[in-house]
């Protein structure tokens, strides 16, 4: 009996992912999106995406479903299941997931990033409980309330932004002067007049027994430390890559993102990676994209490579 070996198998659903998949189907590739949760990544749980070239406002909710739907129009298989472990044998790897194994000729790891605990006394007994990492899924929560944003990047702001849809007042508090995050999320923020900024200030525990009710925080240029009342506190302080046990080692950057070159190449043949798990200057959608239809076509052509060269070996 014939194995079934995909040409490509791709990890996780995010944009990088779908659009991986889209390129590859469409190239009439035997390929198959692996994901454990919804599809759409980091991108379902943005409320509203301005820049994405050619749709001035969109949710990312629907952008991942409008992604999903003309990646699958082109032949795209979707399984819902989590990976566990990825190993290569010979030429062809195998991908261990609860649904059984996978085996292809290429990866693309598309698996994106998680957002980062603050690691403060407090924050895991009240996650869930006031403390939140998605404004989108939980902000509805919080009608009328007095929320925390803590962070100074994109999220951030834009999430900060998005929570004055339902909050009365959301106090972004950073840990500097200045703001990490972009131009043009500062300005909406700053013309928001629901939003209110503490600045040099970080935040040493979240208050609360049922349900979070203060903060106490500090300011680390006059040391003043004081309690303050919030509802909810939204934690946006970076990310970190999403990963599984691999026995095969790749390299990776010193905060474990997936070290590639410009055509998305690992440093094992025949493994990709594109997307926010890449190491790599700007993670937008935008730049997901366009890595994962990369990473499409630099598999495709690591195939034909691997067809020229085993056909060498059976003429020679
Ligand atoms: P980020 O850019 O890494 O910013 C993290 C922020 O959290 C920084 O301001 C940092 O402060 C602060 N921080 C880190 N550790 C902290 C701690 N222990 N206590 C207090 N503050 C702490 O993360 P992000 O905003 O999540 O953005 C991640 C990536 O996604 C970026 O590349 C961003 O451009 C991208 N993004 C894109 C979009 C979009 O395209 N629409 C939207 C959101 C995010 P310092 O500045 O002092 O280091």
């Amino acid at each position: 009996m014939k194995e079934n070996i995909y040409d490509v198998i791709i990890i996780g659903g995010g944009p990088a992912g779908l659009t991986a998949g889209l390129y590859a189907s469409r190239a009439m590739l035997k390929t198959v999106l692996l994901e454990k949760g919804l599809t759409g990544g980091q991108m379902a749980s943005t409320g509203v995406i301005d820049n994405y070239p050619g749709i001035r406002n969109i949710s990312g909710m629907e952008l991942g479903q409008k992604m999903e739907e003309h990646a699958k129009d082109f032949g795209l298989e979707i399984v819902l299941c989590e990976v566990k472990c990825l190993d290569k044998e010979g030429d062809i790897f195998k991908v261990n997931t609860d649904k059984g194994e996978f085996r292809s000729k290429t990866v693309i790891m598309t698996t994106g990033v998680r957002p980062r605990s603050l690691n403060v006394p407090g924050e895991k007994d009240l996650k869930g409980k006031g403390v939140s990492y998605c404004a989108i899924c939980d902000g509805f929560f919080f009608r009328n309330k007095k929320v925390a944003v803590i962070g100074g990047g994109d999220s951030a702001l834009e999430e900060g932004d998005y929570l004055t849809k339902f909050a009365d007042k959301v106090c972004i508090i950073h840990r500097r002067d200045e703001f990490r995050g972009g131009q043009n999320y500062r300005e909406r923020a700053r013309k928001n007049p629901k939003i209110e900024f503490i600045m040099d200030t970080i935040a040493t525990e979240i208050i609360g027994d049922e349900f979070v009710t203060a903060l106490k925080l500090k300011n680390k240029k006059t040391g003043k430390e004081w309690v303050e009342s919030f509802d909810g506190v939204f934690i946006y302080v970076g990310t970190l890559p999403n990963l599984f046990v691999c026995k095969i080692d790749y390299d990776s950057d010193k905060m474990g993102y997936i070290k590639t070159d410009d055509k998305m190449s690992t440093s094992i043949k025949g493994l990709f990676a594109a997307g926010d798990v890449r190491s790599k200057l700007l993670r937008q959608i935008t730049t997901a994209v366009g890595d994962g239809a990369t990473a499409s076509v630099s598999a495709e052509k690591y195939i034909e490579e691997l067809k020229y060269q085993n056909n060498l070996k059976k003429v020679g």
